[in-house]
């Protein structure tokens, strides 16, 4: 972690890093630093080069204590690798702000940012300020940041799409299924676009144009195949009902959701809870039993047919709640019951006494599911939509889905929800925004482009820094040349050349070998959120670290 490194200004307030080591002191400073710091960064964004694209390669990562992990997803390659460098670290950092803030372009945003740095050297090494290329390098993402706003297209979001049955064809499935297409669960990549775009419409709010991803959750269950995942319309939860003879599926559930504990509260009496003999034993096995009558009585008043409960029950309760038709479900966690209200539109009820119609939750149908050999049991919490459509005027649909992703095995379920994830955040990002560019290298191209010829335009320095930035730019379609396996050179210069004499920006990295490469024909994109984020978080850090001037490595007495 960066506990040990601190980043602190000197007197002009330019930042450098103070990294607390323990065992050596040493101090490097000037030309010498930044050209360690450059190559650490480097070698950070080639381990995600050959990741980048549909045809990039999964990593496989083996962690300290032997667990293995593959993953397409640039985060995720970050984050498991032991990184110590300081440097480094921070090209870590900007993955993740990436990440939180969009979900997708992870690896896209360390490539370029190595890249830029990669370039700046260059710069530096002839001598130029490393503060002029940095100042170079933010005029340029200006320009870029217009340019970008000029070749943006949009794209068409109807949130009837989905019961209109037109899924299929809508612009939000191609583009997530865009998105997989690099990803393990390429095969199912139909299934998955759709989960996708089902989950973010049902639950997305299209008065502000956003979507809660609290109200979608993925849930991973080992067994079966990828192509058993599916979209619930609402929880699930890892239990099964408290008594093997209890119905296993109840239709038109109402639900006492309960934070109680299901026992009779100790009698009220003036002496201790002494049983000293037979009389009073039965008296207090009368008072309980009175008790547990009252709660059933309670619950059975409210109109409730169903109980999930926070705490356990005994015997004696599990038996009376089965004799009531009363299922239950008890020990369910904090967070599962909150899920629960929220999704039945219930209250959590603390105290028996509270217990009335208007608190209970309401689901179309709960039933518990046994999966495979395991005998692992599940119960399902589900509204069908049409129902709910009629109940909840705010909400088109249901309010919390649920995608179960199967898999056989531990890795391929991780890397399933990594990979549903991200196309989920392209599907919302969409929702916020339906501004696009086209991906494959296109957009890419056209900027490096429009930047080199703006070159041209400036005085002084800061020429030499826009070519730098315009030749960062061609890292990305020469990467994705170079994982389909193409000549990078030679794809970038006909890929230039095309974009000039046809004069479109649409054109990029024909990957997937179409015998295409118009992204806009091939639905290629990218949302245009993502894009602009990643040109700012890679200049920002890139701006960062040229100006770190010295990096001092100083032993804990001296600190
Ligand atoms: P990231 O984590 O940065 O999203 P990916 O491995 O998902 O990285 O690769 C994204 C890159 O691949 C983008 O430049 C995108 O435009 C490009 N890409 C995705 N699908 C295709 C395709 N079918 N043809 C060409 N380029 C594609």
């Amino acid at each position: 972690d960066m506990s040990n490194a601190i980043v602190a200004q000197d007197e002009m307030g330019r930042p450098f890093i103070i990294v607390r080591d323990q065992s050596t002191k040493t101090k490097s400073s000037g030309l010498d630093a930044l050209r360690s710091h450059i190559q650490a960064a480097r070698q950070v964004s080639d381990i995600l080069r050959t990741s980048l694209g549909p045809r990039g390669l999964d990593k496989i990562l083996i962690s300290p204590d032997g667990d293995i992990n593959i993953t397409n997803d640039g985060a995720t390659i970050l984050t498991e690798m032991q990184i110590e460098n300081e440097i480094a670290k921070l090209l870590v950092e900007l993955s993740k702000s990436q990440d939180d803030e969009i979900g997708d372009g992870t690896t896209g945003v360390v490539i370029l940012a190595g890249a830029l740095l990669d370039q700046a050297l260059k710069l530096i090494e002839m001598g130029i300020h490393p503060i002029k290329v940095a100042n170079g390098y933010e005029k340029a993402s200006k320009i870029i940041s217009n340019h970008l706003d000029n070749i943006a297209d949009e794209i068409n979001i109807d949130k009837n799409d989905l019961s209109n049955n037109l899924l299929d064809s809508s612009d939000l499935f191609k583009a997530a299924k865009t998105s997989l297409g690099s990803k393990i669960v390429n095969k199912n990549h139909n299934q998955f676009a759709k989960m996708a775009v089902e989950s973010v419409l049902k639950v997305a709010d299209f008065n502000r144009n956003d979507v809660d991803f609290e109200l979608i959750k993925l849930q991973g269950k080992l067994g079966g195949s990828i192509s058993d995942s599916k979209t619930i319309n609402g929880v699930c939860i890892e239990k099964d009902f408290s008594h093997p003879q209890m119905k296993k599926i109840i239709n038109n559930a109402k639900i006492a959701i309960l934070s109680c504990p299901f026992e009779p509260p100790k009698p009220k009496t003036k002496h201790k809870l002494e049983i000293s003999d037979v009389d009073e034993f039965k008296n207090l096995q009368k008072y309980e039993s009175e008790k547990f009558i009252q709660m059933i009585d309670s619950i059975k008043n409210a109109g409730a047919n169903l109980i999930i409960c926070q705490w356990g029950f005994d015997d004696e309760a599990n038996s009376l709640l089965l004799a009531n038709d009363l299922p239950a479900v008890r020990w369910v966690g904090g967070s599962d019951i909150e899920s629960i209200a929220i999704a039945t539109k219930g209250s959590i009820v603390s105290r028996f006494e509270d217990l009335s119609s208007d608190k209970l939750g309401h689901a179309d149908k709960v039933y518990e599911v046994e999966f495979g050999t395991t005998r692992d049991k599940m119960i399902i919490i589900e509204n069908n939509e049409d129902n709910s459509a009629k109940s909840s005027l705010e909400r088109t649909h249901v309010n919390t889905v649920t995608n179960l992703i199967r898999g056989s095995n531990k890795m391929i379920v991780d890397e399933s929800i990594r990979s549903l994830h991200d196309s989920l955040c392209v599907v919302r990002n969409l929702i916020k925004n339906n501004k696009i560019v086209y991906g494959g290298g296109s957009v890419e191209t056209s900027c490096s482009l429009k930047i080199m010829e703006e070159a041209d335009k400036q005085k002084g320095i800061d020429q030499y820094a826009f070519r730098a930035f315009s030749q960062a730019l061609d890292v990305i379609p020469m990467s994705l040349a170079e994982n389909s396996g193409y000549n990078p050179i030679e794809e970038l210069t006909k890929l230039k050349a095309a974009q000039i004499s046809k004069n479109s920006p649409h054109l990029g990295i024909d990957c997937l070998g179409n015998n295409n490469n118009n992204m806009k024909e091939l639905f290629v994109i990218e949302t245009f959120i993502g894009k602009k984020q990643q040109l700012l978080l890679a200049t920002q850090l890139t701006r960062m670290i040229l100006k770190i001037n010295n990096v001092i490595v100083s032993g804990k007495d001296q600190y």
